[in-house]
């Protein structure tokens, strides 16, 4: 059975900020997906915990009034994919959550546990990151906000303080308009698997010049952290749609990135799926700029 010492269940953010300082041993739990495992695995076992499961201020997605869209913490994956705002305006965020373990965990693991987890292989990042996201922390202090391309300290590491909650993700307006997204998660088998390399692209096409006028380009499991491939980055924006683009982009995609032998596959077979799934994914984004500007057009 699962060790535990004591558990107590915050039913705000502010209790759970208070709880967290009163008991500075205690650990967040969300949907427990990972807690769980690690408690019942013995790495955590006799901890205590504070559960943030029904705090209703961080469940949910909402388009503020400026654009930007607010993804709580607690939202599980279940419920982004079928989100009505996430499907209009980001919908690989919700086809990556889509992917995750089968549907008993989609309907318990939020976004906020896969990113505090700090694992890198987790589907929802490589996405939040090209997306530029910012994450919003509640604390005694009043709270802070960290770009999320700042937030991964190390292999299951992240920049969460002793008595800090992740209340929201934010993805700023500027950041999703006018963008496509794909991703594309490698692993053994298709259901109930980890990535073995994962890979997010969202640009921005003129399809009237045949112009990639901005791209942004995750991977997950190809660093010991999440990995954004800026140098790629620029030097395809700015560049005519083409062969020679995603030829470029494959060779730049395999110098830029540091995968690692693991049992799960060796570096050179990542590198070699890195160069591929980045083009894939560029490639598809391209394809949905154009039925959208095709559409404008006609
Ligand atoms: C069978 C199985 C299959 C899986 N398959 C996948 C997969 O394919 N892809 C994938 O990405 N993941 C997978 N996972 C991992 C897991 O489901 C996800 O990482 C999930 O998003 C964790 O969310 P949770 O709410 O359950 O987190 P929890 O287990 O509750 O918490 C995870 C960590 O985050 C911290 N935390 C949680 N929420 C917050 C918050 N709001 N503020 C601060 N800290 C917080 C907790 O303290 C803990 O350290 C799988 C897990 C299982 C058991």
């Amino acid at each position: 059975m699962y060790d535990i010492e004591k558990y107590y269940n915050a039913k705000t953010v502010s209790e759970a900020v208070t709880l967290l300082k009163e008991h500075p041993d205690a650990r967040i739990i969300s949907g427990g997906s990972d807690v769980l495992i690690k408690i019942r695995e013995g790495r955590m076992a006799g901890t205590s915990l504070v559960a943030i499961r029904d705090i209703p201020e961080i469940k949910g997605i909402e388009k503020k009034e400026n654009g930007d869209i607010y993804i709580g913490a607690g939202t599980v994956f279940s419920h982004i994919t079928a989100d009505p705002v996430i499907q209009k305006y980001i919908p690989v965020l919700g086809e990556a959550v889509d992917q995750v373990g089968g549907p008993q965990i989609r309907n318990i693991g939020t976004i906020g546990g896969n990113i505090c987890n700090g694992a890198v292989s987790a589907d929802s990042v490589p996405t939040v990151f090209s997306y530029n996201s910012l994450l919003h922390i509640a604390n005694e202090e009043g709270g802070r906000i960290v770009p999320v391309r700042e937030f991964y300290l190390g292999p299951g590491r992240v920049d969460l303080h002793p008595g800090e909650v992740l209340t929201h993700v934010v993805i700023p307006h500027a950041e999703y308009e006018g963008y496509h997204g794909h991703y594309i998660k490698y692993s053994m088998r298709n259901a109930m698997d980890i990535a073995t390399l994962s890979c997010s692209v969202v640009s921005k096409v003129n399809i009237g010049e045949q112009v990639l006028e901005d791209v942004r380009i995750t991977f997950g499991v190809a660093a010991p952290v999440p990995y954004r491939c800026t140098e790629t980055e620029e030097l395809l924006k700015g560049q005519k749609l083409g062969e020679e683009l995603y030829r470029k982009l494959e060779n730049s995609i395999r110098s830029e990135i540091h995968p690692r032998d693991s049992w799960r596959a060796s570096k050179a077979f990542r590198l070699q799926i890195g160069g591929e799934i980045a083009r894939r994914a560029l490639i598809r984004t391209v394809e949905l700029a154009e039925e959208e500007q095709g559409g404008e057009h006609a």
